[in-house]
């Protein structure tokens, strides 16, 4: 079995305790892939001492020489892909088709941070003396955190930490402890694409210990979060009070609305995708579906007959549709809602039982005739599990979408535009699909919720340039 082992101050190094954690793949689970250090609050003071420490030299290089080591380390990712995305299937349990987009996104997504080192950097604006050249410049922050969580181990952390290093921060991060090896594999990347020692530390071990601890840390400038709510609250809290810069993003309880016009085949395919894909454990994965009336038997049973057929097993199987769920505890969670949607009186319309091929594995399940206000309809279940819920008219169906207290993705399907744009315009969600699933996010445009799914600030594309620069106008006069 192979260990690894935390990058501090551009060195390999033991948690100075000597102890580790085991990394076990979800499919086989008594198999490990790896052995990690279980760091200490000393070790995440020495990986921030060391970014602090690299910070000068690294905000002075230029953007274009920042911007060719983020090429390399995406040409890196490009060739390695197909060793890296069957480690990510192994460690996190998507398929190895979702794994290899996965990989591939964060190879997308370094390649457009690296061509942002070639935009502008500021603005020229009109002075009232024509002699003085009044302009604005977008600086760094100085040493960010970055928190990540394990169901994208290796999209989500590239796109915080790739506009954080091109816009000349130096970074802590604390990777999820469920995909430490995926983690191994971006920072091994970037390390062999040039970048300068100290300017990414990458500390592993138990968030509520190291992140809390980053968080804490008052040499910090900016924290960029991704995981569940109550964690991402408690850090705005902690943030707040010490004036970091934060963003978080967090949860979701995504709707598909099929109105009675819908091409019934094109939302049945949609939902499953958006619901069963990865195994649920999306933060855009489908949730609720709110079907018009007349359609809502017609729509269930479709969608009950498809479900059935999907193949659940072992990820690296190319007839597999599902993996396990990630973890133990990820699968005790999401077996409890499946007793608690049954005591609330949904009819369990198929799967939704635990299968015993060595891992932790279910079938996909499908609630029917469920009440909208009940618990497996408003809370996060982050499996593969829908629930289907009859309305009264498109009218009744937003209100209901807009119920929930998250706000992250929402679909809608429907021939008729107007519909289409009533409900753009109504539901209360950062991200809309108009016949189409509700997971996906193209790697250059806003990505974020409304309401508790986010700090309202949004990642990716140009938003993530607002979020790790901070902007210095300057008055020169002759
Ligand atoms: P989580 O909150 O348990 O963990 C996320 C990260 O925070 C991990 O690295 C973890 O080690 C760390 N952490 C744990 N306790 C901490 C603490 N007290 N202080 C600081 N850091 C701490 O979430 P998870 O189970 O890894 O991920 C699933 C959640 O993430 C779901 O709620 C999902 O919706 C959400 N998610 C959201 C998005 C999005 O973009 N909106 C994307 C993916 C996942």
């Amino acid at each position: 079995m192979d260990s690894y082992q935390n990058l501090i101050d551009g060195r390999w190094v033991a948690a100075r305790s000597g102890r580790v954690l085991q990394d076990f793949n979800p499919s086989r689970n008594t198999e490990v892939l790896g052995e990690f250090p279980e760091s200490d609050p000393i070790d995440m003071q020495d990986a921030v001492a060391a970014a602090a420490a690299a910070y000068p030299k690294w905000r002075s290089m230029s953007l274009v020489a920042r911007g060719e080591i983020l090429y390399r380390a995406a040409d890196i990712l490009t060739a390695r892909a197909n060793e890296i995305s069957r480690d990510l299937s192994l460690e996190e349990g998507k398929t190895f088709p979702e794994a290899k987009g996965e990989t591939m996104r964060a190879a997308a997504l370094l390649r457009y941070y690296a061509g942002e080192s070639r935009q502008e950097t500021g603005h020229v604006y009109a002075a009232t003396d024509p002699s003085t050249l009044l302009y604005t410049r977008q600086v760094p922050l100085g040493v960010v955190g970055i928190i990540t969580p394990w169901n994208f181990p290796i999209a989500i952390p590239a796109w915080k930490i790739a506009p954080a290093l091109v816009y000349g921060n130096t970074v802590v991060w604390k990777p999820a402890e469920l995909t430490p090896l995926t983690a191994y594999h971006l920072t091994q990347a970037l390390v062999d694409a040039g970048l300068p020692e100290g300017v990414l530390n990458v500390v592993y071990g138990q968030g509520s210990i190291l992140g809390s601890a980053l968080v804490a840390d008052t040499r910090l400038q900016g924290i960029s979060f991704t995981g569940s709510n109550g964690v991402g609250r408690s850090i705005a809290a902690v943030c707040a009070e010490k004036g970091t810069k934060f963003q978080l993003e967090m949860g979701g309880k995504n709707a598909v609305v099929v109105l009675s016009d819908a091409d019934l085949d094109l939302a049945v395919e949609m939902t499953i995708r958006g619901a069963m894909r990865s195994t649920g454990q999306k933060c855009t994965a489908t949730s609720r579906v709110i079907v018009e009336a007349p359609l809502v038997n017609a729509f269930s049973e479709a969608l009950v007959e498809r479900s059935r057929k999907l193949q659940v097993g072992d990820p690296l199987d190319s007839q597999t549709y599902l993996g396990p769920l990630a973890s133990l505890n990820q699968k005790r969670t999401v077996l409890e809602y499946i007793q608690i949607g049954k005591r609330e009186g949904a009819r369990l319309a198929t799967g939704g039982e635990s299968i015993d091929m060595g891992g932790y594995f279910m079938s996909p399940a499908v609630f029917t005739d469920v009440d909208p206000g009940s618990r497996i309809a408003t809370e996060e279940i982050f499996g593969p599990v829908v629930s289907v819920i009859s309305a009264a008219d498109a009218n009744e169906a937003v209100s209901m979408v807009n119920r929930s207290n998250f706000g992250l993705s929402a679909a809608v399907f429907t021939r008729d535009i107007a519909k289409a744009m009533h409900f753009i315009e109504e539901v209360e969600c950062g991200i809309v699909h108009v016949n189409s699933e509700t997971a996906g996010a193209e790697p250059h445009v806003p990505f974020g919720g409304m309401k508790d799914s986010s700090s309202n600030s949004r990642e990716q594309g140009k938003s993530a340039r607002e979020f790790f620069t901070q902007v210095k106008t300057v008055y020169l006069d002759p």
